[in-house]
């Protein structure tokens, strides 16, 4: 589904190396981890791959399905199933939640060529699928994450997901900052899009969050390049003993 070959990213403003040769390759249907300390270039790899603005890629591919994203817009990603649930989630005033989920999902269709969704649809998907991750009526008609408490935001990236039906789902540090509960209902909408096709990419520093949604594999980030991959197990190891001994071994 993604396969990602030694992939090498700069900053384009200064001279500084982020990510140092980045493999990875993701089965469809699979569930990959990725735990780090702060600063290990994780969210900067999420960035690159879903194609925000200003890093440099100096060197490696990144292919989804077998064709090279690197070189598209960031919407053409988005079109051809790459999703992001971002770390920090943006406020956008002025545009009702709603509104952005419609337009979202509609601009997608567009770029494939598909029909649009229709309004009554629409209205129908949204709201079985608000009540789900526990999102209420009235969150949907503010503005986009306009706010919305931390968890609130976090479950309205799962809700954008849940929308928008991507291949591939990247969820940055998703889990940060919630409650138990949240953590649990943001685990339910990743575990309920789960159809043995989809593929998830997820971030985390914590262990329990893994708990809820079972990795496949388990990969630790550490200075712009994967350090060690594993089984569930590597994530139980590291929240046991943190990343001291492992980043001692590899030096
Ligand atoms: P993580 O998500 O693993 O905590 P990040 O990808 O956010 O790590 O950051 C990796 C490194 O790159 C950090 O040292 C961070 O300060 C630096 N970095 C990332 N983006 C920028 C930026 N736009 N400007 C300056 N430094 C950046
Ligand atoms: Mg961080
Ligand atoms: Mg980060």
């Amino acid at each position: 589904m993604l396969n990602i070959k030694n992939l090498h990213v700069k900053l384009e403003e200064e001279d500084k190396q982020i990510l140092k040769g980045v493999n990875l390759s993701l089965e469809p249907g699979k569930v990959h981890a990725i735990m780090g300390p702060n600063g290990s270039g994780k969210s900067t790899l999420s960035y690159v791959l879903s194609g925000k603005d200003g890093y440099e890629v100096t060197d490696g591919s990144a292919q989804l399905e077998g064709v090279d994203i690197l070189d598209m817009e960031a919407e053409e990603r988005a079109a051809a199933g790459l999703f992001l649930a971002f770390q920090y989630p943006v406020e956008i005033p002025g545009v009702g939640n709603m509104t952005f989920l419609r337009t979202a999902v509609n601009a997608q269709r567009k770029l494939r060529g598909e029909e649009e969704m229709s309004a009554g649809e629409f209205l129908k998907v949204v709201r079985a699928k608000a009540k789900d991750l526990k999102i209420d009526a009235d969150m949907l008609k503010r503005p986009v994450n306009v706010g919305f408490s931390g968890g609130e935001k976090k479950r309205n990236e799962i809700l954008q997901m849940a929308m928008l039906e991507p291949k591939m789902c990247i969820l940055d540090e998703t889990d940060s900052g919630l409650d138990v509960d949240a953590m649990k209902l943001v685990a339910q909408g990743v575990n309920a899009l789960r159809d043995g096709k989809r593929t998830f990419l997820v971030i985390t520093h914590y262990q329990r969050l893994l708990d809820h949604i079972k990795p496949d594999a388990v990969h630790i980030m550490a200075n712009g390049r994967i350090i060690k991959t594993g089984g569930p197990e590597l994530a139980l190891e590291v929240e046991n003993n943190g990343y001291a001994d492992l980043l001692e071994e590899i030096a």
